[in-house]
């Protein structure tokens, strides 16, 4: 016989009981962990006494499957056997031991090659490495035990197949969503509005293309977006967010692809620009790398001359520092800054009417506050208004019930003129009057809008591409100019109102009074918003 070596016996030797629990559909009739050592423990005691003597029994562990590799107390019994300090080894069933080839050959080959003399079921049965039919019904069980997972992994992977083909989420309700039984029982998500809308505008701000997985993380935190649980949103969790196309209505599974039938939070274009400005982005690079390439020309021809109004010409000295110059050659300027004062400043400037969720919040309280009292005097203008209206409308009546007797006078013309003159004065009326009804509160809310956009445009303007940066520049300001060596920065109402007093005392006063101004600066930003958006303006 080859296998004459005979394992080299260490001092110590042990009876193992291995008890094993997956969490796995493989074990949801298996007796417990504490039932098995139970069970072992009798069958341990119930051995004659020889059998036991100086050898007593290690009961050992395991919640894991047995159907993949790498156990690790598994493993330890295999090298404790290795070591010659196992006599037998003790389970409830043969599939305790294994359920996948490779463990079961590990397990059977030392059986044969003695290093463990034998293996007992608790039911009584023992396979030892001497009787070759012991060794054949073993790996037979090791192999049925395999095929038996593998079956039932199977039919889980078909259920799953066939949940997606049907529809449904697979899997934890995503952020956003929240899991409702409808009357006839079935499951079905529905949109959870308020973080729904968090998650809406985290795509929104991915879209822009100018966040960093970092920065979109740091945004979440910001605005509270948390998991179901309550924690904060980690980087890695937030990607997988960004990634799953379950937010614009697909499920997905094992490569299948069907619409949901739960409601979307985003439109595909808004996801798939999401998807390019992640794959676009390196990993490990939040902000463009390259410097030189960004501040390049950071103002493009933005910058005005301060004494002909001509744009600046921007132009780089020694390949890398960057001046803008008026060249007009009739006046001779002289005007010439280096630009990255010009961006400090800017930034400085812009730093400004950064807003945060509560100072917005407060601003909104004061902004209705402000706009009550007002439009209470509104309210009296709108009567005087009404009344006029009502008194022209009944004067156009009148004249137009005259004109018969005006013809026959042959005066027609005269009243037709009066006629004229009156519709012009009801119509004018009318418009004062519309004005006045338009003006809710809706200004308010532009108000606040602006300031957010302003907070997401800097991003462009900072960090976004030239196209970008020059549009959103150019949206939340209407000047930009030099002064010796000062950038000059006319923000856009009603940001300029709170830059011009460092948002002191009651800056916000006047606003009430400029809302048409309010609401073109926030259809420009909104404008150049949703073209960076959309991806128009890479
Ligand atoms: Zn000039």
């Amino acid at each position: 016989m080859p296998r004459k070596r005979r394992r080299h016996q260490a001092r110590d030797q042990f009876w193992i009981g291995y008890c094993r629990k997956s969490s796995e559909s493989e074990d949801r009739q298996v007796f417990t962990l504490q039932d098995q050592a139970a069970l072992i423990r009798d069958y341990y005691e119930g051995l004659p006494p020889q059998e036991r003597l100086s050898r007593p029994l290690r009961l050992v562990e395991e919640a894991q499957s047995a159907y993949r590799l790498g156990r690790p107390v598994f493993g330890n019994i295999l090298q404790m056997a290795a070591r010659g300090s196992v006599h037998g080894v003790i389970v409830v069933h043969p599939n305790r031991v294994s359920r996948n080839h490779s463990d079961s050959g590990a397990f059977v080959q030392r059986l044969v090659d003695g290093q463990i003399s034998c293996l007992d079921t608790t039911s009584g049965k023992r396979y030892t490495g001497a009787d070759s039919n012991d060794i054949f019904m073993l790996t037979l069980e090791g192999a049925m035990s395999w095929k038996d997972s593998r079956d039932k992994g199977d039919r889980i992977l078909q259920a799953m197949r066939s949940r997606a083909a049907e529809r449904k989420n697979m899997g934890p309700v995503p952020i956003g969503y929240r899991s409702v039984y409808r009357p006839d029982g079935e499951r079905e998500l529905e949109v959870e509005p308020e973080r729904a809308a968090l998650v809406r505008r985290l795509f929104d701000l991915a879209a822009t293309g100018t966040y960093s997985v970092q920065g979109l993380t740091a945004e979440a935190s910001r605005m509270g977006l948390r998991t179901r649980l309550g924690k904060s949103i980690q980087k890695s969790g937030l990607h997988l967010l960004l990634r799953n196309p379950f937010f614009k209505g697909e499920v997905r599974f094992d490569g299948i692809v069907a619409k949901g039938t739960h409601e979307p939070l985003v439109t595909e274009a808004v996801w798939e620009r999401v998807q390019r400005a992640l794959f676009g982005r390196r990993t490990d690079a939040g902000r463009p790398k390259d410097l030189s390439v960004r501040e390049l020309f950071f103002f493009g021809n933005l910058l005005r001359c301060p004494k002909c109004g001509r744009s600046l010409c921007p132009y780089r000295a020694k390949g890398r520092y960057v001046y803008y110059e008026c060249k007009n050659t009739t006046t001779h300027c002289g005007v010439c800054v280096a630009q990255p004062v010009l961006i400090e400043q800017l930034r400085a400037g812009l730093g400004a009417v950064l807003l945060g969720e509560e100072a917005l919040g407060g601003l909104r309280t004061r902004l209705l506050e402000s706009h009550a009292k007002k439009s209470a005097g509104e309210a009296d203008d709108r009567r005087i208004l009404t009344a006029e209206y009502e008194r022209t409308q009944r004067e156009i009546g009148e004249v137009f019930a005259r004109r018969g007797e005006a013809a026959a006078l042959g005066v027609q013309d005269a009243v037709d003129l009066r006629l004229e003159d009156l519709k012009r004065r009801r119509a004018e009326l009318r418009q004062r009057l519309d004005g006045l009804h338009d003006r809710g509160a809706v200004w308010v809310e532009k108000v606040i809008r602006a300031f957010e956009l302003s907070r997401l445009l800097q991003e462009a303007i900072f960090f976004g591409s030239r196209r970008q940066r020059e549009l959103s520049l150019a949206a939340v300001a209407s000047n930009l100019s030099v002064e010796g060596k000062d950038l000059m920065l006319t923000l856009r109402t009603p940001l300029r109102q709170r830059a011009d007093t460092g948002g002191r005392l009651v800056w916000w006063r006047g606003l009430y009074d400029v809302q048409t101004e309010i609401l073109g600066t926030v259809e420009k930003m909104e404008h150049a918003f949703s073209l960076i958006q959309t991806g128009i303006l890479a």
